[in-house]
Order: structure tokens, then C-alpha cells, then sequence
């Protein structure tokens, strides 16, 4: 485990993989599960707001990924790069 959740998920999801579940739509399925779980426990009338926001941070992240934006400095894990350990294209 890292102090970055977002690695940690990362190598979860690896470790799925790795031992045979390769079904992607599957793996999406079960984290958009989590999502859904987590924004369950804001307010009712906050719940809106944070899905929107994930949301736009799924798109946001896919295209800075992909690197669809030139010299993009938004990371998503600041704090963990700077120390070097985020681990970049887990697939
Ligand atoms: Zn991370």
C-alpha cells in the first residue's frame, strides 16, 4: 500500500487482472460501484455536485492520459509524484 488511494487502486485492480479477471467492462462495472457507494456518502444534497464532479474528472483524466493536452501539469496524485513513486500507464 502507498499513501496515494488512487495507486493503491491501481494495484488492486492490477492484481485482478493479473490473476485472470481481464474483463474490463467487468472491472469498470465494480469501481463505478464504489463510485456510486462513495458519493452515497455525502449528503443527499451534495451528491449531485460530487457526481458531476467525478464525472468530469474521469474525462478530464482520460484525455490528459491520452495526452491530448500539450504540456499538461494537472496530476492527479501531486503529492505522491513529487516523491517518486506514481507509477504512470499501469495498462
Ligand atoms: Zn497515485
Amino acid at each position: 500500500m502507498s499513501d496515494c488511494l488512487h495507486c493503491d487502486i491501481n494495484e488492486l485492480v492490477q492484481k485482478h487482472i493479473e490473476g485472470g479477471t481481464d474483463d474490463l467492462v467487468e472491472i469498470a462495472s465494480m469501481m463505478a460501484e464504489s463510485l456510486a457507494d462513495l458519493v452515497l456518502l455525502a449528503p443527499e444534497a451534495e451528491r449531485a455536485n460530487l457526481l458531476a464532479h467525478a464525472i468530469s474528472v474521469v474525462g478530464h483524466m482520460i484525455l490528459e492520459k491520452s495526452g491530448a493536452f500539450e504540456g499538461g501539469s494537472r496530476a492527479s496524485c501531486l503529492k505522491v509524484e513529487s516523491g517518486g513513486v506514481h507509477r504512470k500507464g499501469h495498462w
